[in-house]
Formats: structure tokens, C-alpha cells, sequence
């Protein structure tokens, strides 16, 4: 077992954290009061070269892998969960077509993407398919060498301000290969952003619900030429699934780190915080808790490095997925105590920490259906312990 990291590992770790304390650090706070899109972040990723990481290179991404990617974003994470979602967002939508897509269509869909040109959303949740996803209704029908889509999309991360989507749609063919996928311009003619979501964190990216309207693309938008059935979105999730977890443990660093300088300054009973004994377990258990769960995230990003987020291995994307998420509401959480009246206060990242943390808890996957993932493994003998 080798847990040194790569150069090419470091190098893209240590350009993010440039980009984290040059850009992010001074404009967290005002892209959470103002919600508006942070461009300046997108231009410093896209400068930085962070927006393919583990996209091809032949069409412009650095195919340097989940590790890297996970590594990026805990980096960013630190001081913006949001800016940690925009590196995610130039994965989610393409590995679909990393996957599945033909040769032509990763150098269409995936360059652009890649290469920072373009900005592109993942639209699978519906109002009545959310875990459930077989329940999609969005459906695609074949009119001569087109495609006509009718169906809405919710809670789309970025799709608002996408250049591009990805939607699954389900078409006549037998189930269930039914599903498929397709690539859009949201400048086609019948897609809509119907409305932006007010939400609680997570503000610098936006969501909201889109509508597609009998929205036409021509056959070669569908994502491998034929419907990819479940494991289109299914692989893409998987594959994705421990980054959401480096949110997790980046937002929890930066938490961590602000109460603790914050407890070595505040006074209370004659000498700093750092003192007490009650408040060094606090930041103790914080960093067994994020040391943990990085592990976790690691392990999970290297695994999928090795192609192994199937059904074999799923579950350990689960592990690393529902640990990460959730022991960052509880860091979040502690940490706020650590500041008294003063983590309850706007003046601290600390309360925006705590609203962001809490969507990473039911993005990509609820802590619930990851409990019903490991269940399952266990149940069928993927996850032995004896
Ligand atoms: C801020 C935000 C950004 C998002 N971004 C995107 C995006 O970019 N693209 C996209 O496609 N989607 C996105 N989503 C959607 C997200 O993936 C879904 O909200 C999530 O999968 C849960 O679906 P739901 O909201 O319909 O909840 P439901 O499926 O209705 O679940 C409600 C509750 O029931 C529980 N539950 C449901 N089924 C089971 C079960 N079988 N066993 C146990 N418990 C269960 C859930 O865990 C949850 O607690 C986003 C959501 C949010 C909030």
C-alpha cells in the first residue's frame, strides 16, 4: 500500500490551492450574499487548466483522474463548497460521453467542456423521479433522423447558466434499454430554464427546473447511438461519488482551521480557548473525523482510477460518499460551537459552511439510497467480513 501521492497528483493539488487562496478565499462570502455566478472562479479554473481533469486528452482534458480531481476540489472546498461543485461540473455532464459516447462525440461534447469554452449540466431528476430514477418520465421519440424530447428537469445544478446539457430521456425502445442520453446547445429551440431555485446553500452555483418542449436533435446527439439503458447514468454517478465526499472533507478542513485560529485568540477564564480541555476534544474528534473520511475519499477516488466502480466495488463509493457528506455537517456543526455567539453570525464562513454542507447529504445519491447500496452489498456477499 503506497499513500504517497504523484507528481502530476501534486502539482494539480498545489495549482488549486492557488486558485483557493488567490481567488476563492476574498470572494466566498460575497458569491454566497449575492448568489450570483462566479465567473472570476470559472476564468481562474479554466487558467489554471483544472476544468478536464479527468476528462480525455485527446480532446483537451488532462485525463490525470478521479485522485486528482478529488484532490482539486477538497483544495477549493476549503474555503467555497460551491467552487468544489464547479470543478464536479465539468465531470458530471461529460462522463456519460466519456463512457458511451462515440469517438466524434467526446471530441464535440467533451472539448469544449474541457477545454473551459463551454459550461454544461446533467439533467436527470424530475419532479417524480428523484432516487427513483426508473420512474423518469422524460421521453424521446424517433421522427425520421431526429429525436423529439418532451419532459422537465429539477434542482439542475448549473443548468441555468449551461452552454450544454446532458438529459436521459426514455424512448420506445424495450425496457430496459429504453433510457437513453443525449447532448443539447441550450440554444436549441424548446428548452427553457422555467425557473431558478431559492436555496439555502451552495449559492454561487445556480439550480433551477428546465423544460424541454418537443426539443429536436438530430440522431448523433444520442449519446452512443443507441440507448445506454440505467448504467448510463448509474456509471456516470458512481464514477463521481467519492469527489462529492472531497467536498465534504474540504469544507470540513476549512472549518476546522477557522475555529481553531479563532480559539487560540478568544479569551475566556483567563487564557484562550485553546486551553480548555472541553474545546481540544471538540478539534480532536474534528480532525479523527476528517482524517477518516479522507481516507475513505481517497481510497474511493483510487479506486475508480483502477475502473473498479461497478457493482463489484460500488458500495466503497457509497462508504466514502455517506461518511465524507455527513461528517462534514457534524465538523460544521462543532465548529460553530467552537465560536459561541460568534459561529451563529454572518461575519463567520462558518454558517455558510453549515448550509452548504447539509446539500451534500442528498446530491448525487441520498445518504439513504447509499445505506440501501451497502446494505445490499452486504446482503450479497460484495462486502465480506468474514
Ligand atoms: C442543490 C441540489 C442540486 C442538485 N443538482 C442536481 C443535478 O445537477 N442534476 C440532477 O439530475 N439532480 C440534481 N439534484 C437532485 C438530487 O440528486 C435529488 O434531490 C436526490 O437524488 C433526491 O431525490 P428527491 O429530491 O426527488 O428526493 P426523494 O427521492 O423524493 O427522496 C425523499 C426522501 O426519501 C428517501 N428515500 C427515497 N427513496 C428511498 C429508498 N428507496 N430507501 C430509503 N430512503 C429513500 C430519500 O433519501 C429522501 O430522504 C440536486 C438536488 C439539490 C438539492
Amino acid at each position: 500500500m503506497d499513500f504517497a501521492l504523484s507528481e502530476e497528483h501534486t502539482l494539480i493539488r498545489d495549482s488549486a490551492r492557488r486558485v483557493a487562496r488567490e481567488v476563492i478565499a476574498p470572494r466566498a462570502a460575497e458569491v454566497d450574499r449575492t448568489a450570483e455566478y462566479p465567473e472570476d472562479y470559472f476564468q481562474a479554473f479554466k487558467r489554471a487548466d483544472l476544468l478536464g481533469i479527468t476528462l480525455p486528452r485527446e480532446v483537451g482534458g488532462a485525463d490525470a483522474g478521479l485522485m486528482s480531481l478529488g484532490l482539486a476540489i477538497e483544495e477549493v472546498a476549503k474555503f467555497d463548497c460551491s467552487a468544489g461543485l464547479m470543478l464536479l461540473l465539468s465531470s458530471l455532464p461529460t462522463h456519460t460521453i466519456k463512457f458511451f459516447g462515440t469517438p466524434d462525440q467526446q471530441e464535440r461534447f467533451i472539448g469544449p467542456v474541457a477545454r473551459g469554452e463551454i459550461k454544461a449540466a446533467f439533467c436527470l431528476t424530475e419532479p417524480d423521479a428523484g432516487s427513483d430514477v426508473a420512474n423518469l418520465q422524460t421521453r424521446a421519440e424517433r421522427d425520421g433522423d431526429e429525436w423529439v424530447i418532451t419532459g422537465q428537469k429539477q434542482y439542475i445544478s448549473g443548468g441555468p447558466n449551461a452552454d450544454q446539457v446532458i438529459v436521459f430521456a426514455k424512448t420506445d425502445y424495450p425496457d430496459p434499454r429504453s433510457l437513453a442520453a443525449f447532448v443539447l446547445p441550450t440554444t436549441t429551440p424548446g428548452f427553457e430554464v422555467t425557473s431558478i431555485d431559492r436555496k439555502m446553500g451552495v449559492r454561487g452555483v445556480p439550480t433551477g427546473v428546465l423544460t424541454f418542449d418537443r426539443v429536436r436533435v438530430p440522431h448523433d446527439a444520442m449519446v452512443g447511438g443507441e440507448p445506454i439503458g440505467m448504467k448510463g447514468p448509474l456509471a456516470t454517478l458512481n464514477s463521481l461519488r467519492p469527489t462529492v465526499g472531497a467536498r465534504g472533507v474540504g469544507l470540513a478542513e476549512g472549518a476546522t482551521e477557522y475555529a481553531l485560529n479563532y480559539a487560540r485568540e478568544r479569551r475566556a477564564f483567563g487564557g484562550p480557548l485553546t486551553d480548555l480541555q472541553a474545546i481540544q476534544f471538540k478539534l480532536a474528534n474534528m480532525a479523527i473525523e476528517i482524517e477518516a473520511a479522507r481516507l475513505l475519499v481517497l481510497q474511493g477516488c483510487w479506486l475508480v482510477d483502477q475502473g473498479r466502480f461497478g457493482p463489484a466495488d460500488g458500495h466503497m463509493l457509497s462508504v466514502a460518499k455517506a461518511f465524507a457528506t455527513e461528517m462534514s455537517n457534524r465538523v460544521a456543526s462543532e465548529a460553530i460551537q467552537i465560536l459561541g455567539g460568534q459561529g451563529y453570525m454572518e461575519d463567520h464562513p462558518l454558517e455558510r459552511h453549515y448550509r452548504d454542507a447539509r446539500q451534500l447529504m442528498i446530491v448525487e445519491g441520498t445518504s439513504e439510497i447509499q445505506r440501501t447500496i451497502i446494505a445490499r452489498a452486504l446482503i450479497d456477499r460484495h462486502l465480506v467480513y468474514a
